[in-house]
């Protein structure tokens, strides 16, 4: 399953997690007992998937409309342990649980309004993975204005991250930059 996902991701140019940040979630998984998972940015449900496989019930957004057409075909046989809510993250007002980790998988250029939405439902010792916060490794100085905006957004968000006094952040070389957030004292 997952390996025909990744090959039609290839084929479609869907950005799905690299297998390095699918081993890094493996292990945050395993080192933090991770059992409730709220995913922002399902695209076709590899991630999800990954994550239901090691034992995990995730909870994940989309919102654009030929995603979610796949991720509902994806997760036919993972009812029991993937609810997909469809639609854009940030306009989301219902009901949600607590979870022992939000991954935060989706468009850059709001992951701070991800952030700030989302970790309240954070349980207590429980962690915030963002993937993505690298860019490529790419100049600001060679790319157009929109993407020199996101960089520069991405990068007030790792700022955010780095000097919050109620959260402890690590940031991994892996893929295209993840990071790991826990809460500190409380
Ligand atoms: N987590 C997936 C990849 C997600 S790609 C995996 O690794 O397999 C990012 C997805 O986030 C895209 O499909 C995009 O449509 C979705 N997205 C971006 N912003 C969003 C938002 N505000 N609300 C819901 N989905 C969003
Ligand atoms: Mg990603």
């Amino acid at each position: 399953m997952l390996k025909s996902l990744k090959q039609y991701a290839k084929d479609h140019s869907i950005p799905i997690i690299c297998d390095d940040g699918l081993l890094f979630l493996k292990d945050v998984i395993d080192d933090y007992h991770i059992k409730n998972v709220l995913e922002i940015g399902t695209a076709i449900g590899y991630s999800a998937i990954f994550m239901a496989e090691q034992g995990c019930k995730v909870t994940t957004f989309e919102r654009n409309e030929k995603m979610i057409v796949q991720a509902k075909e994806n997760f036919k046989s993972y009812q029991k342990h993937i609810s997909l809510i469809c639609g854009d993250a940030l306009i989301y007002d219902q009901k949600l649980d607590q979870y022992d980790m939000i991954f935060i998988d989706a468009a850059k250029a709001q992951y701070q309004k991800f952030f700030d939405k989302f970790s309240p439902f954070l349980k207590k010792g429980g962690v915030i993975v963002c993937d993505n916060l690298n860019f490529h490794h790419l100049d600001p100085n060679k790319v157009n204005r929109n993407t020199r905006q996101l960089i520069r957004k991405i990068n007030e968000f790792k700022v955010f991250l780095k000097e919050h006094d109620l959260y402890d952040t690590q940031f991994y070389d892996i893929g295209d930059g993840m990071s790991i957030t826990k809460r500190v004292n409380d």
